[in-house]
């Protein structure tokens, strides 16, 4: 009995803590066990009223919260207000902008995993899917990447008209204007198909799609803006493009040097109410072409023109790029992309307040605009098109990895090309799954701007890994550039995506965990907004509300995290229609959240607004947050499509990887934690028993290697709504064509090779097949059919050479056919 007693104490805590029991059970609790011990230690009075004091007061304290809110929150918030870092109006609109969903499940160390399942897949409507189907198909056959970006050096004329025509301009713009009206995941959809073919016509499509003036005129304009533009906007009438980056504002794009004066002046025979604009601006994608330019300015009221602000704020507005002093510049060259992309700017150039999108009453509202539309934009263009280089990646090298052999191998069987072969393919699936799941997001009226960050960061990232796999996996036939190379452009311009809508280091170190931590946390953005509230009764009460839910949190998290590690997990619930093999992913994820939950606020309650500057260890828990959402997408995507057996290892690899590079991310904060006791405590408390995540193992990487080398429906999964043109003299058409052959004229060559051993065939090296069909080892057919398995192995081998000057009339000047050995191999 006595040990029962000394062990209820501990356990008992322990227990309330993990399930969370609101503090005033935990006191009854607790009152409950002193009275049990008072009875059966038999407690003289004496020390019976010392324990209660001792215990009574603090608990008092806690749970009588009018006595709380004097005593202790109080002189809490008055301190906390004096160590809050200042925040200036731009940071305080960006962390509030957009929505948070799955990854506040995440971050809050309790994910719902029914929850993620109930969240609908995203599905193509049947205009959506024939636009897919057709108009986006025939847009691929019409952009022949390498004559666009080699010999044109832009769309051709009637590529752009098609474009224009097609309403490709116009696809998140409503019916009533005229556009097409399409879902987020159909817009996903198209960009995705178009990057696998040629970037120029993917960015074409996507950036007035993206954020930019229809966007922005959609959310915000008035009545007479959105009936005049988005019906030109709709039918390609208008070129959009978006300018706010400015050669001294990059990154810090609220710091734009930009400015306008409200004044009056002239404007189509008559004196308005307007202002002077002086802008210097740079890469701007369209900005070349575009006939509308949306601009991103700071407004000045010098003169009191509008009431009685001097410095009204970032403001954007629509100019017709005829509009006399616009000066639109020549073109950036962005690593050999295409895409229209080049300088603008103007200098006291005056227009009417009217321009400014959403009229003169959105005048400095123009930072909060850009902020609440990132989300949309950023969780689409960047992810899709970054996803689509790495389809045709997988589908094109992993076939090439096929047909090209080396040491009589196909390379793809080297255990060295393995394991490339399986990052590209893990990675895609990741990839996808994460593209999928933000765009259904955004479909279902979310602005998930952490998710967006995410996304943007890990997919361009992945891509970037894929794309230089890939590269390898090539070799020099992916370092010759010409109409036969089909990855070299996508190994050029993967530093366009990385850099631009938030460079990659600067989300990564300072956005996804310094938005994420804010805005996903449960009660820190409580806390601020009660220390940045005036010194009011209901600040203080939304102050102590927060703060002592916070610390139960903590507190809980702390324990949770203890338990789950001590137990490797294994007793997390999960939900039992899940498929059983994720099952452990879910116990571990579970696990991480936790953690998770836990080592951020000891971050937080540690550095406090120091953190923001440690941007290293911000980055690494930005990549914890991060990696638990690429795996729920992944969970969900493996779930969605049918828990698919023969897909099931890149799954497995996918989330293997994640989880292990997660527990990296933890170890990663913790040896750098600044207080080294709290580091030492935090390494006990999240790895307790050591860590248990190792790399995918080479096996589980073969077998992700062995679906990309072969057609599949598997594969065909993988890279589904790839562009897959079926010409075989096609770069990528000619891989299809010579896989298939490949893997049939394999079974052939085992009938050549037995022949040789059994001593039926001494023919050897070229001409061994003729010989063998002359000898009759194989038949007519078979041998007809390793002949057109040599003319398409040498097609999509060969790479291109050209004049001295590699001139504009650069066709390839010795075609590969023209030197064909076939028949000799043959
Ligand atoms: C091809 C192309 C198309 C573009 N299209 C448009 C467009 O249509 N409209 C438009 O307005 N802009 C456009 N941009 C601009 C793009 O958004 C910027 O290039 C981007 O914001 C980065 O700015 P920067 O190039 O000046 O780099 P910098 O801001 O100089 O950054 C340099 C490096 O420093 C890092 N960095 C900066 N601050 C921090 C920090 N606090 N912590 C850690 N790292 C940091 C960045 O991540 C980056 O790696 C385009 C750019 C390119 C190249």
């Amino acid at each position: 009995m006595t040990w029962t007693l000394l062990l209820l104490l501990p356990l008992g805590l322990i227990a309330l803590a993990y399930m969370r029991v609101p503090l005033l059970l935990i006191t009854a609790a607790l009152a409950a066990w002193l009275v049990a011990a008072a009875l059966h230690f038999d407690w003289s009075v004496a020390a019976s009223v010392t324990v209660a004091v001792l215990v009574g007061i603090p608990a008092l304290l806690l749970n009588l919260v009018p006595l709380r809110r004097a005593l202790i929150s109080r002189p809490l918030l008055a301190v906390y207000r004096n160590i809050l870092p200042p925040m200036s109006d731009t940071e305080r609109i960006a962390l509030e902008a957009g929505t948070v969903w799955w990854e506040g499940e995440l971050f809050r160390g309790h994910p719902d995993w029914q929850k993620l399942h109930a969240y609908p897949e995203p599905q193509l409507s049947a205009e959506e899917q024939s636009f897919l189907d057709n108009e986006v198909d025939e847009l691929c056959r019409l952009s022949d990447d390498w004559r666009i970006s080699h010999e044109l050096k832009d769309l051709p004329p009637e590529t752009w008209q098609y474009i224009k025509d097609k309403g490709f301009l116009g696809l998140i713009i409503p019916k009533k204007y005229g556009g097409k009206e399409f879902s987020a995941w159909a817009h996903s959809q198209i960009v995705t198909k178009l990057s696998t073919r040629c970037s120029a016509s993917a960015v074409t499509v996507m950036v007035p799609n993206s954020l930019g003036p229809a966007e922005l005129l959609l959310h915000y304009g008035t009545d007479a803006q959105k009936d005049h533009y988005l019906p030109r906007l709709a039918k390609g009438l208008e070129i959009p493009c978006f300018a706010l980056t400015s050669p001294q504002a990059g990154s810090d794009a609220a710091s734009i040097p930009d400015y306008g004066i409200v004044c009056r002046g002239m404007h189509e025979g008559r004196e308005v109410l307007g202002m002077r604009v002086t802008w210097d601006k740079r890469y701007i994608t369209l900005g070349p072409v575009a006939t509308l330019l949306g601009l991103a300015f700071r407004l000045y009221d010098p003169d009191h023109l509008l009431g009685d602000t001097e410095d009204i704020g970032i403001t954007c507005a629509l100019i017709p790029t005829d509009h006399p002093g616009v000066q639109i510049g020549r073109r950036h060259f962005p690593l050999n992309a295409v895409f229209q992309n080049g300088p603008n700017w103007g200098r006291d150039v005056f227009m009417p307040l009217e321009w400014i999108i959403g009229g003169p009453a959105m005048a400095g509202q123009g930072w909060r605009m850009l902020m609440e539309c990132l989300a949309a934009g950023r969780s689409i263009s960047l992810p899709a098109s970054n996803t689509g280089m790495a389809k045709l990646t997988a589908r094109a090298v992993g076939g090439y990895a096929r047909v090209r052999s080396q040491f009589k191998t196909a390379i793809g069987r080297f255990e060295g090309i393995q394991e490339p072969l399986a990052r590209i393919g893990g990675h895609l699936y990741m990839m996808d799954a994460a593209r999928r799941m933000t765009a259904s997001a955004i479909d279902l009226g979310e602005k998930p701007s952490v998710v967006s960050a995410i996304v943007k960061y890990h997919i361009t990232e992945r891509a970037r890994i894929v794309v230089n796999d890939g590269m390898d996996i090539l070799g020099g036939k992916g370092i010759c550039l010409g109409p036969s190379n089909f990855l070299g452009r996508a190994y050029q311009q993967i530093p366009i995506g990385i850099t631009v809508e938030g460079a990659n280091i600067l989300t990564r170190s300072l956005i996804i965990f310094g938005q994420g931590a804010i805005r996903c946390h449960p009660y820190v953005l409580r806390e601020m907004r009660a220390a940045l509230a005036d010194d009011t009764p209901e600040a203080l009460t939304e102050f102590d509300d927060a703060l002592f839910a916070h610390i139960g949190y903590t507190a809980s998290n702390a324990v949770r995290t203890l338990i789950t590690g001590l137990t490797g997990s294994h007793w997390v619930g999960v939900p039992g229609d899940l498929a059983p093999e994720t099952r452990r992913y879910y116990q571990q994820l579970t696990r991480f959240s936790t953690a998770f939950a836990f080592i951020a606020d000891a971050a937080m309650l540690t550095m406090g607004g120091d953190l923001k500057r440690k941007e290293k260890l911000s980055a690494r828990l930005g990549d914890i947050l991060s990696l638990m959402y690429l795996c729920s997408a992944t969970l969900k995507r493996y779930e969605a499509e049918g828990r698919q057996a023969a897909d099931a290892p890149l799954m497995h690899w996918a989330i293997w990887d994640a989880l292990f590079h997660a527990q990296t991310a933890f170890e990663g904060v913790i040896s750098n934690f600044p207080n080294r006791l709290i580091g030492m405590l935090l390494r006990r408390l999240i790895f307790p028993l050591g860590r248990p995540y190792v790399v995918p193992s080479d096996r589980l990487g073969s077998e992700v290697a062995k679906l990309l080398i072969e057609p599949s429906a598997t594969r065909d999964r993988l890279t589904a709504d790839m562009y897959v043109p079926q010409d075989e003299h096609d770069a990528v058409g000619a891989i299809e064509h010579a896989l298939k052959a490949t893997v049939a004229a394999e079974a052939i060559e085992a009938k050549v090779r037995a022949a040789q051993k059994r001593g039926d065939l001494k023919a050897r090296g070229p001409g061994m097949m003729r010989a063998a069909f002359e000898a009759g080892v194989i038949d007519a057919q078979e041998f007809a059919l390793v002949t057109r398995r040599d003319e398409l192995r040498d097609r999509v081998v060969k790479v291109d050479d050209f004049a001295q000057d590699f001139g504009a009339d650069a066709v390839p000047a010795t075609p590969a056919e023209a030197r064909n050995v076939t028949a000799l191999a043959a």
